[in-house]
């Protein structure tokens, strides 16, 4: 399961990389859905590996 903790700065940069999976809002990353498909899991995997404080876990 995908999940945002704390430490993010809502940068956007996951939500660039995964459009489908998170949505920034006053600054924090939410994530809308799940990842189901490989491409979304290669997405998440980019974002996760993108995200400049480590906020991103699954
Ligand atoms: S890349 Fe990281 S810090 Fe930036 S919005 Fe996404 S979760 Fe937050």
């Amino acid at each position: 399961m995908v999940l945002v903790n704390d430490k993010c700065i809502g940068c956007g940069i996951c939500e660039s990389e995964a459009s489908s999976i998170f949505k920034v809002e006053d600054w924090f990353s939410h994530v809308i859905k799940q990842p189901m498909t490989p491409e979304e899991h290669q997405q998440v995997d980019t974002a996760i590996t993108s995200c400049p404080v480590v906020a991103i876990e699954k």
